[in-house]
């Protein structure tokens, strides 16, 4: 025997109850989402690598170390796409949706592709539900998509759900920001940890999100951008906050929440699960004013969140989807009734119904059983003496005419 080839690392099947899990929280997101007038899009899976340079940014590491990348004979590097914003991002400006009346609001739920050490809650293909409202940069947008995102965590039951919100500013204020805080790291090089260090140039914000003691000793210090926004990023903030507040939704202020992704402006927030492991992000976003213009589109404000659905379901304790009950499942007593009952099953289900057919061949004490463990509501059996019909959730049986079958898994006997 050959060896057996296995699903790549960090991928995963998804199976019976986590695929019933998964239809569920499609079906929740797209009735709070759809109410709210976002529309569904899909993009394709892969995308010119530049988009994700220019738009995720260079620096980060989604872009440095963890894009499934390959080359087409022409030379032109494409990318499995590692997240949904720049892809949208693109196709609003490839549709010509700046047209539309603003914000355009679209909702996506597919897979991406990082290649990141696996680990529980963390893959290297899995799923995002998302949302971009694109074209206007009105506090209520961020407020609107943020409360939608808390909206679906409470429809799935999400246990320990907390929401963290901070505001990066403008890329003016970020730039002066992090000039000061460059000089800030500089000035106290020593105590901070060497991949810290490493970075000052290339992404000094990270150095909040890390571990290292000295470093977390040293960053209590450190100049905060919120005390750094310009008035009318500041005046944003409280907007966004206030309409939080009136909608009744909690959170804390975090002044050093840092994304890992580069194009983030004003508003970022990050929904967390103390029912997560030490992957405790269920899912975030924020607002992205640059990012059109940094993929070659006119200045256009943004904002978006995206959450891993595998996370989601890690935290959701709302019960199971169950499979869809069978109507019918039709048996026959001879093998020369088997296409009348193959019939049978296919009329039924294009009425409407859920109607099964024996495929393996098996006899009629087996294919009963398989009635039976598939909790089959009928079970009608074809013999050479005529149809009879059982009423599983009774026990009454009765013979009928072949042609009524589907009258009576409707309306019950004649
Ligand atoms: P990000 O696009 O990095 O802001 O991630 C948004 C959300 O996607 C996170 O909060 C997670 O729920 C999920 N996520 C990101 N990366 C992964 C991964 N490698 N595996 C599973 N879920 C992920």
């Amino acid at each position: 025997m050959s060896a057996r080839i296995q699903a790549p690392r960090g991928t995963s099947d998804v199976l019976e109850e986590a695929a019933l899990a998964r239809t569920h929280l499609e079906g929740v997101a797209r009735d709070i989402l759809e109410r709210a007038g976002y529309h569904r899009i899909e993009t394709p899976t892969f995308e010119a690598t530049e988009l994700f340079a220019r738009g995720v940014g260079e620096s980060t590491d989604v872009v440095q170390k963890e894009m499934y990348t390959f080359a087409e004979a022409d030379g032109t590097s494409y990318a499995l796409r590692p997240e949904g914003t720049a892809p949208i991002c693109r196709a609003y400006l490839e549709h010509g949706m700046h047209k539309l009346p603003q914000p355009v609001k679209l909702w996506y739920l597919s897979s991406f592709f990082r290649r990141e050490r696996p680990q529980k809650g963390r893959y290297r293909q899995f799923w995002q539900v998302g949302a971009e409202a694109i074209g206007s940069d009105d506090p209520a947008v961020d407020a609107e998509a943020i409360l939608l995102l808390a909206e679906l965590y409470e429809a799935m039951g999400c246990r320990g759900v907390r929401l963290r919100l901070g505001s990066l500013g403008s890329p003016e204020t970020r730039r002066a920001y992090r000039v000061q805080l460059q000089a800030f790291l500089r000035a106290h090089a020593d105590a901070l940890a060497p991949e810290v260090v490493a970075r000052i140039d290339l992404n000094p914000l990270r150095a909040f999100d890390a571990d290292h003691p000295g470093t977390r000793r040293v960053m209590q210090d450190a100049p905060r951008l919120l005390d750094a926004l310009a008035d009318d990023d500041r005046e944003h903030f409280a907007a966004v906050r206030a309409l939080l507040d009136a909608a009744g939704l909690a959170y804390e202020i975090d002044p050093t929440l840092v994304r890992g992704l580069d194009y983030y402006t004003r508003t970022v927030f990050e929904f967390t699960s103390d029912a997560l492991g030490a992957q405790s992000g269920i899912g975030g976003g924020g607002r992205y004013d640059g990012l059109i213009e940094q993929i070659g589109g006119p200045a256009t404000p943004g904002i978006g969140w995206a959450s891993g659905i595998e996370r989601i379901l890690m935290t959701a304790t709302a019960a199971p989807a169950a499979a869809p009950p069978v109507d019918l499942f039709v048996a026959y007593a001879t093998p020369s009734r088997r296409a009348s009952a193959f019939r049978l099953a296919a009329d039924v289900r294009r009425a409407g119904h859920a109607a099964r057919v024996e495929l393996g061949g098996r006899s009629l004490k087996g294919q009963l059983r398989q009635a039976d463990r598939a909790g089959a509501r009928f079970v009608a059996i074809l013999g050479d003496e005529g149809t009879s019909l059982k009423d599983m959730e009774t026990g009454e049986q009765r013979t009928v005419e072949a042609a009524t079958v589907m009258h009576h898994i409707t309306h019950g006997w004649l």
